[in-house]
């Protein structure tokens, strides 16, 4: 019998097949006793897809009976036989799609995202559709429709959102990797909450073409994984230009870059655990308005301090720098947020889009009452609000200004620095409950990734580990985050495998 350790990376499944060890058919079979067994605890599954996960298993042992090399197999399908989850809003033709809302609840998928249709030439095996906050509203996976997603650290607590169950169900070893989709956090929150790698890439990088949209001029889809090195490869699988959506943008050069990265790891470091200097020393940004003691955990705070000496140890150079646009982040990303939210979702009416009893057009605000969730119905309401004459000055164009300011703060700070480490949340997993009464509570939940999203560059979370803390008796993950200019993912991946080397070193020491 094989066995599939609690996290698993895409080369332990892979090495399972190559050795002959299991078969694609008994990999899924393992994945679904555990999802089988863990979700009934912690809901990241919203359904399981068990006739496509067969028919894909079955599409994999073909190959491998094919007799080509595992080598050649594996160059050609980057994630052949890895079973994954995708969040509740990328689309899969004919099964259903709810967005985790009673008001899509039935909905059928006409057709299939190209982030899905990539995925699939790659041989990924999809197991099921995470939970999520509804319509991706929500720092917590409280707002869904479907039961909140619980953090599988401790199960009293948030494994955070919009993403929640795509995070939550990586650390707990349901699946290797998950897609999740970042508006202004969505991905890597959760990711830090959950002890997991999340990327958000450059606005523009992976095709949104059958994702439905939250704030269009903002959302991303990105993978959750164990490792940097997997995060890695999902990532060269997603990106690419896309002809069905004209916001995606060229990346031939980032590629070439992530394929010299990937051939690196290949070559040498995968295996190895010891910590050497830099042979890529970077100028590291310290933007200072991240770095409030007061608006960070202190424990959070002084495990960064920590990393930056590290890091500066083994050759890199830290910077300090300034955003100062920050304190105006929150209220950029929820004005221009709230806007795109309000027209994106006036088509969601209860005539198109829709399973629930049949309407007339003159009944669109009672179904639209009955079946859109709170948080749904504030942000229309926000976002009608702050694009609605004699408003529409005040608040959005003004957000658009400010948004403007921020690009051009980013660029400049990235003429000193090439890169920039910040913490990804100000707190550890909150207990649920703490924050649903208090809207505002929950938005300060992103003060450190809703920035990123309107200025377009990539960021990705790295676990610090789980840290001890005055929150909790057990200790609680927290993740850094890492931001590089639009299309410099490849720097966010170099610094994050260094990153990952001495939280595995700190943590074997402990
Ligand atoms: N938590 C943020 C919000 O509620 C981010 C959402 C997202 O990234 N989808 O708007």
């Amino acid at each position: 019998m094989f066995k599939i350790s609690k996290r698993p990376t895409i080369q332990e499944i892979h090495a399972l097949y190559q050795t002959k060890k299991a078969t694609p058919i008994q990999v899924v079979q393992f994945f679904y006793n555990r999802i089988k067994e863990t979700n009934p605890k912690l809901n990241s599954f919203l359904r399981l897809t068990e006739d496509l996960a067969s028919q894909q298993a079955n599409n994999c042992q073909d190959i491998l009976e094919s007799g080509q090399t595992f080598e050649s197999i594996i160059k050609q399908y980057p994630l052949f036989g890895i079973p994954y989850g995708i969040k509740d809003i990328i689309l899969i033709e004919g099964l259903e799609f709810t967005s985790a809302s009673n008001i899509l609840k039935g909905y059928i998928a006409p057709y299939s995202s190209t982030v899905y249709n990539r995925i699939n030439q790659s041989m990924g095996i999809v197991m099921g559709i995470n939970n999520m906050d509804q319509f991706a509203m929500g720092s917590s996976g409280e707002s869904s429709a479907y039961g909140t997603t619980k953090n599988p650290f401790d199960l009293t607590r948030t494994a955070g959102g919009s993403s929640s169950g795509g995070a939550a169900s990586v650390a707990s070893g349901q699946v290797v990797f998950s897609l999740g989709s970042d508006t202004g956090g969505s991905i890597r929150q959760p990711a830090s909450f959950c002890d997991v790698v999340g990327l958000k890439p450059t606005y523009g990088l992976v095709s949104r073409w059958g994702v439905m949209p939250m704030a269009s001029s903002f959302d991303q889809v990105g993978p959750f994984t164990n490792t940097v090195y997997d995060n890695l490869l999902v990532t060269r699988v997603l990106a690419g230009i896309d002809t069905n959506d004209q916001t995606t943008i060229e990346s031939v050069d980032l590629i070439d870059q992530l394929e010299v990265i990937i051939n690196k790891q290949n070559i040498s470091h995968r295996h190895s655990t010891a910590v050497t200097k830099s042979i890529h020393p970077m100028r590291i940004g310290i933007p200072k308005e991240f770095y409030q003691p007061e608006g960070v955990d202190p424990s959070i705070y002084e495990s960064l301090q920590d990393l930056l000496l590290q890091l500066k140890e083994l050759g890199h150079k830290l910077i300090e720098i300034d955003l100062p646009l920050t304190k105006y982040a929150v209220a950029v990303y929820y004005m221009t947020m709230g806007v795109e939210v309000a027209s994106n979702l006036e088509r969601v009416d209860g005539i198109r889009y829709s399973k629930q009893e049949s309407i007339y057009a003159n009944q669109f605000t009672d179904h639209r009452s009955k079946y859109f969730g709170e948080e749904a119905k504030r942000r229309i309401m926000i976002g009608t609000y702050a694009s609605s004459a004699g408003y529409y000055d005040a608040f959005y164009n003004q957000a658009q200004k400010v948004r403007e300011l921020a690009r051009l703060d980013f660029q400049k700070a990235f003429q000193k620095c090439d890169i920039m480490l910040t913490p990804t949340t100000p707190e550890f997993p909150f207990v649920l409950g703490t924050k649903t009464d208090d809207p505002l509570k929950m938005y300060l939940s992103d003060v450190f990734t809703c920035g990123i999203n309107p200025v377009k560059i990539p960021g990705l979370t790295v676990p610090m580990g789980l840290l001890k803390n005055t929150q909790s008796e057990l200790p609680l993950p927290a993740g850094c985050q890492l931001l590089a200019p639009e299309l410099c993912e490849d720097r966010l991946y170099e610094l994050g495998l260094e990153i990952e080397k001495i939280i595995k070193v700190k943590n074997l020491a402990v």
